[in-house]
Formats: structure tokens, C-alpha cells, sequence
């Protein structure tokens, strides 16, 4: 008798996919509660593993009314806190194909096909950045496996470009305003940072180039890490500056676009990004404001064999993986993982079925409302702005207000479900923060939100 565990159960899928269809149509999505949920999660699971299993229908009531309610969704447009999310329908829709049809993507011998499709959607972002035609790369996790997979390609391949100046102790460069996942990485990695001092939270080519003259490790640095758009403020670094250093000292150029590089795809602040196509390796990541899913972040090499010399695994069983045809690419060659699933399919399929041009339009959109979210606050007299907003960050502080005044406010528009937002810190002051990304984020909502700060 076959294991029922592996046979087709018409009933068990139209559960499942008229969740889905509900969920994908609820149109505005409920913002729920997150952590702040009250009753005991622990005790609505209790005894739910059992030896004879628990009724499909059972299970998913416990989800929808329990589990899926105790996630703020991150895909509401009023979702303004940390970085919110907002993938396609398309892209949602074909992450299901992606697991319905067990797509991994870890070598061309195994999965040719899907491995082309997530090429081709990496081509995209490599042209928007300027890349030569040679660059490639793959789909990792999150910005963090992408910083991390694309520094450890930047000290082990120091001796090859520095030669005998390459130091026995290596040294990254970083700004202040780093994402913490890049001095995570180089903890990971065993290399020490040195701290860029920054003038108005962006590192310059200049503020590097003194750093490197001043600080004793300076000739120890092998590489350095640009941000293109800070997680807490949306500042773009000077690119191009960096990337002059950056070839006077023969550093590995990694640029750190996980949430700020979507806006490549935005003719209105494009020039700001100049510099980027001279990068060794930079991080953008889909399933922040490119539309995606999670979880999906892009890393691009400009010469990618680099990475493959230092990432592809050696194991006498992986050995058939490397045959060499032109056309054979393996994804396990260019990042820290080997077994992955084809996780930038959706955003293939989302890029192909509606335009480049329609996440053109997405990007201004938010942009868009970031600047009259900006000009807002300024005609509000209890409202300061901290600065005007390069991306799609708003900092600004709410006059006799400190952090327990921002908690407070947070809980309120949480509770009654009109927003979720977080505050943060800026130059040691606490300050209100919105982060959008959603095009669907009205000024109108974000008005409503803002007034409740009066
Ligand atoms: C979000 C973010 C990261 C981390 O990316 P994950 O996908 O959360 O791993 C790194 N750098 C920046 C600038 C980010 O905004």
C-alpha cells in the first residue's frame, strides 16, 4: 500500500488553495497583531503533534484564527515599520508553481531551466547597475547571506590583486551606518572592520581615503562596503568616489543595495547610484521593494569565476556538478550554500509577465509619496523633518517627544489597527521613522497616521 502521506488528496488541495485564493484576494489586507497578541500561542498548539495526525480542516482553522493573526502583515500598505514587503499576485502566484513543483536550483546538471529563468532576471538588475555582459551571480536568502558569501570572495582573493601587499591580517572598511549583517558577516568571517568616520551619515570617497591615511591598519584594509540606501535612513553612499579609492588600493568593491538598489530601477534618482557599475559585488534584495517574496536577495559579481574559484564546493560526490560547457552555470559556485530553491522564479515571472516598465512605475510611485510625506510633515507646525528623504525613509521628530512617546504612539496605531510603525534613533535622539515601499501607501493613509501624532 502506498504511504498516503504522497497520494494527490483533492480535498486537502481545494482547502489549502481556496486559502490562498481568499488570502490573495483580500484586498485591503488586515494588519493584524504580531507580537502583541495576548492569549498564549503555546497553549493553542498544545497536543497538535500527535502519532495519528490532526484533521487538515482543524489545522488551518488554528492558522487563520490563531497563527496568521499573530503576524503583522508586512504586505499592508500600512505597514510602515523595519522594511515592509509588497510582492506581486504574479510573483506570489508562481512561488506557488516554485514549491508545487519541488524547483531547486542549485546546479545546471540538475535544474538547466530554472537556473536560465533566475540568470536572465539577474541580467536585468545587472544591466540597471551598468555591469559588463560577463557579470552574474545567484539568489541567496536575504542581504546577509549576500553580504556574506560576497566579502568571504573579497578576502580570499586579496592575494590575487594585492599581490605582496595583500596584509597577513585582513581589515574591511565600513561606515557607520553599515547594516549590522555586514559586521556580522565579517565576524563570520574572521576579519576585522575599520569604523569609516562619516560626515552627515554618508561615507564619501574622501571620508575613506583619510581613514585609510589615518588609521594605523590602513594598508591591512582589502576591501570596503558601501550602502546604497541605509536601512535606517535611506542614504546612498558616494559610489563613485568609493570606487575610486577602491581601485587606487585594489579593495574589493562590495556594495550593499539590499533594500536601496530597487530603485535602480527609477529614472528620477538613478544618478544618485553613479559609481555602482564599477562595484566587484553588490546585494539587492527582491524581497524588499523589488516585489518578491521572500525570501529573495540577488548577488551579483562583475567577475564572477573570482567567486567561483572561492565558493564552489569541493566533495568527491560534486565533482560530476563541474562539466564545463559554455552554458553551465551553477548557482552553489557563487554563494556560501549548496542545496537552494529556485527562489528568484517569482520575481522571473512577475519581471516577464508584467514589464520592467511596471516596476519603473511601482519604484516612482513610492517615491513619489515619499516626497509629499516629506513636504507634509514640513507644513505640520508639532513635526520636524530630520532630512529630506533620498529613497523612501522619512526621519522626523515630534516636538516634546522621546522614545516612550514613540512607543506609546506605536502601540495606539496598532492596536486600532490604523498603522504600524517604529521609531528610531537618530544622531542618539529617538525620531519617528515610516519606511514605505507599498505603492498602494496613500499620502491619505499616511496623513492619518501623522495626525495622530498631534
Ligand atoms: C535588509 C538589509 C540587509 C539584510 O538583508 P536580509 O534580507 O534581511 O538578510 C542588509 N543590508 C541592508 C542595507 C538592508 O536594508
Amino acid at each position: 500500500m502506498r504511504n498516503p502521506m504522497f497520494v494527490y488528496d483533492e480535498k486537502l488541495t481545494d482547502l489549502i488553495f481556496d486559502y490562498c485564493r481568499w488570502r490573495l484576494a483580500l484586498d485591503p489586507v488586515p494588519l493584524d497583531y504580531g507580537g502583541a497578541v495576548h492569549e498564549s500561542l503555546a497553549a493553542s498548539l498544545e497536543g497538535l503533534m500527535s502519532p495519528g495526525g490532526t484533521d487538515p480542516v482543524d489545522v488551518m482553522e488554528l492558522f487563520d484564527k490563531t497563527l496568521a493573526t499573530a503576524a503583522v502583515s508586512v504586505d499592508s500598505p500600512k505597514f510602515l515599520a523595519f522594511i515592509p514587503a509588497a510582492p506581486t499576485k504574479a510573483a506570489l502566484l508562481f512561488d506557488m508553481v516554485v514549491a508545487c513543483s519541488s524547483l531547486q536550483g542549485t546546479s545546471w546538471i540538475e535544474a538547466a531551466g530554472p537556473v536560465a529563468a533566475e540568470n536572465q532576471a539577474l541580467r536585468v538588475l545587472a544591466d540597471l547597475a551598468g555591469l559588463p555582459g560577463g557579470a552574474g551571480g545567484c539568489f541567496v536568502a536575504g542581504g546577509s547571506a549576500g553580504n556574506l558569501s560576497g566579502l568571504m570572495v573579497g578576502r580570499d582573493t586579496a592575494g590575487v590583486r594585492m599581490g605582496d601587499a595583500a596584509p597577513d591580517h585582513p581589515v574591511v572598511a565600513i561606515s557607520e551606518e553599515a547594516h549590522s549583517s555586514v559586521g556580522k558577516a565579517l565576524h563570520v568571517l574572521g576579519v576585522d572592520s575599520l569604523l569609516v568616520p562619516c560626515h552627515d551619515h554618508r561615507l564619501t570617497g574622501r571620508a575613506l581615503r583619510d581613514a585609510l591615511a589615518n588609521d594605523p591598519r590602513g594598508d591591512d584594509v582589502i576591501a570596503v562596503v558601501a550602502t546604497a540606501g541605509t536601512t535606517n535612513a535611506g542614504i546612498i553612499d558616494d559610489l563613485a568616489g568609493v570606487a575610486d579609492v577602491a581601485e587606487e588600493r585594489r579593495l574589493w568593491y562590495h556594495v550593499d543595495g539590499a533594500y536601496g538598489c530597487a530603485a535602480l530601477f527609477a529614472p528620477s534618482v538613478r544618478g544618485r547610484f553613479d559609481g555602482i557599475e564599477r562595484v566587484d559585488s553588490f546585494v539587492v534584495d527582491p524581497h524588499k521593494w523589488l516585489f518578491a517574496p521572500f525570501d529573495c536577495a540577488a548577488l551579483l559579481y562583475r567577475e564572477p569565476w573570482l567567486a567561483k574559484a572561492v565558493h564552489s564546493q569541493d566533495a568527491s560526490y560534486l565533482e560530476v556538478l563541474h562539466r564545463d560547457t559554455p552554458e553551465e552555470w551553477n548557482p552553489s559556485d557563487y554563494a556560501y550554500h549548496l542545496t537552494r530553491r529556485s527562489r528568484g522564479m517569482p520575481l522571473w515571472f512577475s519581471l516577464a509577465v508584467n514589464g520592467t516598465d511596471a516596476y519603473r512605475d511601482a519604484v516612482e510611485t513610492v517615491l513619489a509619496t515619499t516626497q509629499a510625506v516629506a513636504d507634509l510633515i514640513e507644513t505640520l507646525p508639532h513635526l520636524e523633518l530630520v532630512r529630506r528623504p533620498e529613497l523612501s525613509v522619512v526621519l522626523f521628530r515630534r516636538t516634546g517627544w522621546g522614545k516612550d512617546e514613540y512607543d506609546d504612539w506605536s502601540d495606539r496605531l496598532l492596536e486600532d489597527q490604523t498603522g504600524f510603525v517604529m521609531h528610531t534613533t537618530w544622531d542618539g535622539d529617538a525620531v519617528g521613522r515610516l519606511a514605505l515601499l507599498h505603492p498602494d501607501t496613500s499620502i491619505e493613509l499616511v496623513a492619518e497616521i501623522l495626525a495622530s501624532t498631534a
